[in-house]
């Protein structure tokens, strides 16, 4: 896999807004295709911080960031990305085994006129997967893991499920019939970057744009728990199709943002499971056989002698200001976190441009570091009290790989990277210092409380 850094400061940004051209974008083979999403990567990154930095420097609005919430959002991107092995299989394979046996008709790869019937058939079905995640529950199963934070920022747009795409791909396999596979997998993902800076409360209104486009003040409706924000706006990049199929509303009210009934926590891994794990135990409690498949294929909201979609009466008043879930964190926590988060991300980008190139022992160490560090960060913005016996474990077998890997690669080989290993064993040996202490007061506080 290439590396992020490929596309030029304004090639990037272009990306983000669907701001390109079918010249530079159409592909006669499918291994043609960029991968436009990891390319975005730096350019995600750019914008939320700029987003960060502006919201924190004004006393008005700073409530709006939480560090625990946006490392929480971020990690269910890396997750994405990490697993997306797991998928490419049913998605693009599945579109590619029906254009190759089943299409009615071939529309040329290089024309402009493809590209634009792609665009839109793309957008259309977008609108009907989006929406059907949220009308049957065991879709939403998947999906929630977008609406579950609390707060709306860039970094929410990356808030994104593992599961979805093992049912989204059947939405677009319609298009297979005539839409070459390359033309198909450039909109699919710029269809997802679009949808990235509309994640903002930094702009209210773009104007007459509102009447067409999915905008932020839009998408702010779709995400948020009012009762007028309930099953709206399911809009992609083109708002029409909730305009044209009544799911369409405008912003008024001022929007709070998250679920219905939020899951406070911040663990990637708790995050992505939940609801599957609440259907099941609701289907199981559920008397009747048929009541029990309608858990599954009803909405979230459904339960016996209620419409479909259950009853809006069941969403929660709202109260302003409605209270979020905070957990209280001492302040050298946050530095923690960015310094964890930062090293992993290192670790996360080596390990996805050499991938391929690994052996089965590497992907495994690499994949299970990865996933744990998030899984401690998470607890730790959770204030969980086994966060400081996790993060202990972690650091000893970050030492104890580090001191396997350093006996494989002798210190004259390991020439100008000598400094990685060092500051590996100070920042893990810090981090024993300082959660063995915690450890213990943890400890303590339980053994008073039996007594
Ligand atoms: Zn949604
Ligand atoms: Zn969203």
């Amino acid at each position: 896999m290439p590396g992020m850094f490929n596309a030029d400061v304004l090639t990037g940004t272009r990306r983000l807004f669907y701001a390109v051209t079918p010249n530079e974008t159409s592909f006669e083979r499918l291994e043609d295709v960029p991968d436009y999403f990891y390319e975005a990567i730096p350019f995600f990154g750019l914008m939320s911080l700029i987003e960060m930095i502006v919201t924190i420097s004004d006393k008005k609005v700073r409530e709006r960031f939480f560090l625990a919430d946006s490392i929480s959002s971020l990690s269910a991107g890396m997750l994405l990305l990490l697993t997306a092995f797991l998928a490419y299989g049913v998605n693009i394979g599945m579109y590619v085994w029906v254009h190759e046996h089943y299409r009615l008709a071939t529309l040329p790869w290089n024309s402009p006129w493809t590209w634009v019937i792609c665009f839109v058939l793309v957008d259309f079905g977008y609108y009907w997967m989006h929406r059907m995640t949220h009308e049957v529950n065991i879709f939403w199963a998947a999906h929630q893991v977008h609406h579950s934070s609390e707060e709306y920022n860039l970094t929410t747009a990356l808030r994104q499920s593992i599961c979805q795409r093992f049912v989204s791909w059947m939405f677009y396999l319609p298009l297979a019939l005539a839409i070459p596979p390359p033309m198909f997998m450039m909109h699919q993902q710029f269809n997802t970057l679009y949808q990235f800076w509309i994640h903002t409360r930094a702009i209210k209104s773009l104007g007459p744009l509102e009447y067409i486009l999915n905008t932020p003040s839009h998408h702010r409706v779709h995400h948020g728990r009012n009762r007028y924000c309930i099953d709206k706006n399911y809009a992609g990049t083109l708002i029409i199709w909730d305009r044209m199929f009544g799911t369409f509303e405008p912003e008024s009210d001022p929007v709070v943002f998250g679920l219905v009934h939020p899951l406070e926590s911040f663990n990637p891994l708790y995050t992505q499971y939940c609801h599957f794990k609440y259907i099941v135990e609701t289907a199981w409690n559920m008397p009747g056989l048929t009541n029990k498949l309608w858990v599954f294929l009803k909405g979230p909201g459904w339960t016996p002698g209620l419409p479909r979609q259950g009853s809006i009466k069941d969403i929660p008043d709202i109260h302003y200001p409605m209270p979020k879930y905070r957990p209280k964190l001492p302040r050298w926590i946050f530095a923690y976190i960015i310094a964890h988060f930062a090293i992993n991300f290192i670790v996360y980008d080596a390990f996805m441009t050499s991938r391929t190139t690994l052996s089965p022992t590497a992907t495994f160490c690499s994949m299970a570091y990865i996933i744990l560090t998030l899984t401690c960060l998470g607890a730790i913005g959770d204030a969980k009290p086994a966060a400081p016996f996790l993060e202990v474990v972690r650091s000893c077998l970050v030492l104890v790989a580090e001191a396997i890997a350093s006996s494989y690669l002798p210190i004259m080989q390991r020439g100008s990277s000598q400094w990685v290993f060092y500051l590996l064993r100070a920042a893990f040996g810090l981090s024993i210092v300082v959660w063995l202490p915690r450890c213990v007061s943890v400890l303590t506080q339980r053994k008073n409380k039996a007594e």
